[in-house]
């Protein structure tokens, strides 16, 4: 049937009966809020990436600001990170009152550039806020050596990176082990794991998880859980300011269903990922994913890099037509109104202070943002559909002759 065909969407999330029954199982239990279901939620979790400890939070942007709190970031503070990333990552430091300090992306993998980082360090960098950006791990290795040699916190921001494998230290794990001071992921749909909304701060301090565990409740001294479950009058303390980023026993109920679905994701999306390679590799110009020796991503979201000289807007518009949904490459805060000049330091130089257009330092990120669209790529996706969605890129791009 020519011309009519469904659209194939950017992402779709699994979510059927046993996501429905788990939370109708929270529903009739009579607890709702942060309860048993969360706390369940987190000893699997954490089984799951092998952390010690996993904090369950409202959102990811809310893990990382609890995160940011918990490694000592305060007014005044600067915070080493990537300009090309989801803005929820540079929010997160201007909400501790601290100062985002932006270096570019290496332009293969579109993580933070090392090398840049280490120079961007300086007297009052309190932590390195590492993006694992569409599930692709950075470089944690050179990241862990600097934030080491430097002092300062390394906190990881593995929104898009469940089940993401990394290797450090010659040895492969899951991302959120931890190896930095914190890991914090993303339940929002567009992730592999869903709860609606929701977060997780791992981390191997036990005083970093009770941080972020008072932070997430009030900056109250007992939880909830524990003065319904004390036979003693419990009275709770204040002793820090802290913030409603409860998840709920809904929300990590359908959690808990999700995460058993890790693995299956993790197999099939690697496959929808291998078919796209192999059916992309021959389009003259088109940049592929490259993936590093070290870093095995969960292909949260496939991203090509289109043939120099073509539109991304007019490239797009032909696979909509087509009845294929893209998205231009990930944003960069820099570019936002959000982010006035006086918002953010340039970590490649100090001086630079380019008020108005590109900043020449940040000129990776801002052709990833440019020159990178992602295709379709989830978990029912089927093989007939990759194959759809390959035919109309190549056809969009005017290669590859007629539709077959
Ligand atoms: C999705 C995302 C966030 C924010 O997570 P929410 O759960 O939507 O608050 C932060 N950083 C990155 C890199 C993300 O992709």
């Amino acid at each position: 049937m020519p011309g009519v065909k469904t659209l194939i969407p950017i992402a779709k999330p699994v979510l059927d009966q046993a996501d429905a029954d788990a939370a109708a199982r929270a529903i009739l239990s009579g607890w709702v809020t942060q309860g048993p279901e969360v706390a369940a939620f987190e000893r699997e979790f954490a089984a799951a990436v092998g952390a010690p400890h996993a904090c369950a939070v409202s959102s990811g942007t809310t893990a990382l600001h609890a995160a940011l709190l918990a490694v000592g970031v305060q007014p005044g503070d600067e915070v080493i990170t990537a300009s090309h990333s989801f803005i929820a990552t540079a929010n997160a430091i201007r909400y501790c009152g601290a100062r985002p300090v932006f270096v570019d992306v290496h332009p293969d993998t579109y993580n933070m550039d090392p090398a840049i980082v280490d120079r961007a360090v300086g007297p009052k960098t309190r932590a390195i806020l590492a993006v694992h950006q569409v599930g692709l791990p950075c470089d944690l290795d050179r990241m862990l050596e600097i934030a080491r040699r430097r002092s300062v916190a390394l906190v990881e921001d593995a929104a898009c990176a469940i089940g993401s494998d990394v290797r450090v230290g010659g040895e492969w794990a899951r991302v959120g082990r931890p190896h930095g001071d914190a890991a914090c992921f993303s339940f929002h749909p567009r992730k592999l794991v869903t709860t609606g909304d929701g977060g997780m701060v791992t981390t191997r301090s036990a005083d970093i998880d009770a941080r972020v565990r008072a932070l997430r409740h009030h900056g109250m001294s007992v939880s909830d859980l524990a003065r319904h479950a004390s036979d003693r009058v419990t009275f709770e303390t204040y002793p820090t300011l802290g913030f409603n980023f409860r998840m709920t026993d809904v929300q990590a109920a359908i959690g808990r269903v999700q995460l058993s679905r890790l693995p299956a994701m993790q197999a099939r999306r690697r496959a929808l990922a291998a078919r796209y390679g192999a059916l992309l590799a021959s389009i003259p110009g088109l940049g592929l994913p490259f993936v590093p020796d070290d870093a095995r991503p969960n292909w949260q979201t496939y991203t090509v890099r289109l043939p120099e000289g073509r539109d991304q807007r007019t490239v797009m518009q032909a696979m909509l037509d087509a009845g294929v949904a893209t998205r231009r490459g990930v944003m960069c805060a820099h570019r936002e109104a959000a982010y006035p000049r006086s918002s953010w330091s340039c970590g490649a130089d100090r001086s630079c202070d380019a008020r108005s257009g590109p900043c020449p330092h940040l000129r990776h990120s801002e052709a990833a943002q440019d020159r990178t669209i992602a295709i379709p790529l989830f978990d029912a996706m089927t093989d007939d559909d990759v194959d759809r969605v390959a035919r109309a890129l190549e056809t969009s791009l005017g290669v590859g002759g007629p539709e077959r």
